[in-house]
């Protein structure tokens, strides 16, 4: 017998035994309809056999993962041989079937606005038949996800953290908002097997191209959220006109705005959650034997103790030990963070480059740079100095930064400019006053 014939053999001969069940209340009988079953029906079900009921399961968690995704967790039975999952949107009410699986999980679709109950039952198999145990309690379940997309924000900073997952979820929000602006992809894997991703704003065919790139360093998160905000708003902005003549749309159908918001997601977590923030155990374990770890907050290196920031080949030259920051790293390019930033400059040759570092409301632009790549360095640095209020910093010292590879071997004029003032991970006070200097930073610049 089929797996659903033999549930609806079953759902038949509980019938039977129970005569409150109408055809004619519902129409249908579905595999999914459960709310015949009390455990007294299920008990008599199983009562020639001899096996026992198994114990019932307790759901001990559950998250919403992203706009239309409740994750649900339970304690796994021992002896079990899988659980059904039962949702309703009234606890009281009807309670659908919605899945039987061999897992102690289960994502659950739904759609966005409404409050959902669930419960679970355990179940062994004993010669086809399935013997279950009583319903767990129920739980309930509060979408919020429809005031969220209504909401004019998705991207919101919450008690100064920035997550890598928020970041993650935002994207999503973003692209279920407007599904027809822009596209993001995967632009590579970190070593704890991050997403670093790509955004591509805008029209991909157009003459210009431009890339806005954030936190190489983890403890600058908050400017991966600046970095969001910016999507959201310019995506929310869409149609309104920018000006008397173009459409927020029409300047990003001429320059196609590529934005990385977050290049270090590792070295997020580390500075988020400290070395619990590495999943795997390999990488966590070296990282506690590292510099640096007494104050994971102030992390800037990757997962490895690379500083990415100090990995890029230009002027590169071995620096400091693995741990917190200033570490070259073994040789030029050994970290995969910064080839994947290579790789995405080589394929798509920007015509500038803006990076988001903090701290120090700066702009920083001289590597050492002449001739016509200088004179075009400064000009967009004094262009962004103006937009922000931001003074020019003095010259840095090369060092295999990321500038240093752009600008001197790939002739791209990158500009680093330095968000807020304290001390990084700066405050979530400096996140509003970033934002106005930064909200419109992107639009002036490709105007
Ligand atoms: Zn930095």
């Amino acid at each position: 017998m089929s797996k659903i014939n033999r549930v609806l053999f079953i759902a038949v001969c509980a019938c039977l035994i129970n005569i409150r069940c109408a055809f004619a209340e519902e129409n249908v009988i579905s595999d999914t309809d459960v709310n015949y079953y009390s455990s007294e029906d299920l008990n008599s079900e199983s009562e020639d056999s001899e096996m026992e009921r198994p114990k019932s399961a307790k759901i001990i968690k559950y998250t919403r993962k992203y706009a239309r995704t409740i994750k649900l967790k339970w304690k796994k039975i021992k002896n079990a041989d899988g659980y059904c999952v039962y949702r309703s949107k009234e606890k009281d009410g009807r309670y659908r079937r919605v899945a039987t699986t061999a897992e102690n999980t289960y994502e659950d679709k739904v759609k966005a606005t409404d409050t959902y109950y669930y419960k679970v039952r355990t179940y062994i198999e004993n010669e086809n038949k399935k013997i279950y145990s009583d319903y767990s309690s129920i739980i309930k379940v509060k979408s919020k996800v429809k005031n969220k997309k209504n909401k004019l924000r998705i991207v919101e900073i919450r008690e100064k953290l920035y997550t890598y997952k928020e970041m993650h979820n935002d994207l999503k929000l973003l692209k279920e908002k407007y599904p027809d602006y822009f596209t993001y992809k995967v632009a590579g894997k970190t070593y704890d097997g991050r997403n670093i991703y790509i955004i591509c704003l805008g029209n991909k065919n157009a003459d210009k191209k431009i890339l806005a790139q954030s936190t190489i360093h983890g403890r600058e998160y908050m400017n991966s959220a600046i970095c969001m905000a910016q999507l959201e708003y310019y995506l929310n902005n869409w149609n309104a006109m920018y000006d008397e003549k173009f459409t927020y749309g029409d300047l990003f159908n001429r320059t196609c705005v590529y934005m990385m918001p977050m290049l270090n997601p590792d070295g997020v977590c580390i500075s988020q959650f400290g070395a619990n923030g590495i999943k795997n155990k390999e990488l966590r374990n070296k990282l506690k034997g590292m510099s640096g770890i007494s104050n994971y907050e102030r992390w800037k290196a990757n997962a490895r103790g690379v500083d990415i920031n100090r990995n890029f080949s230009n002027h590169w030259e071995r620096t400091g030990t693995p741990g917190s920051s200033m570490y070259s790293g073994r040789k030029a390019d050994s970290e995969r963070e910064t080839r994947i930033i290579k790789r995405i400059v080589n394929k798509y040759n920007f015509d500038f480059i803006i990076s988001y570092h903090s701290m120090g409301n700066l702009v920083y632009w001289d590597i050492g740079q002449s001739g016509e790549i200088y004179t075009e360095t400064y000009k967009l640095a004094r262009k962004i100095s103006k937009i922000t209020g931001y003074p020019l910093g003095e010259q840095s010292e090369p060092e295999g930064l990321s500038y240093n590879w752009t600008i001197l071997d790939k002739n791209i004029p990158e500009i680093i400019i330095e968000n807020g003032y304290g001390v990084c991970p700066l405050p979530e006070s400096e996140y509003k006053k970033t934002w106005k200097k930064n909200k419109d930073l992107i639009t002036k610049l490709i105007r």
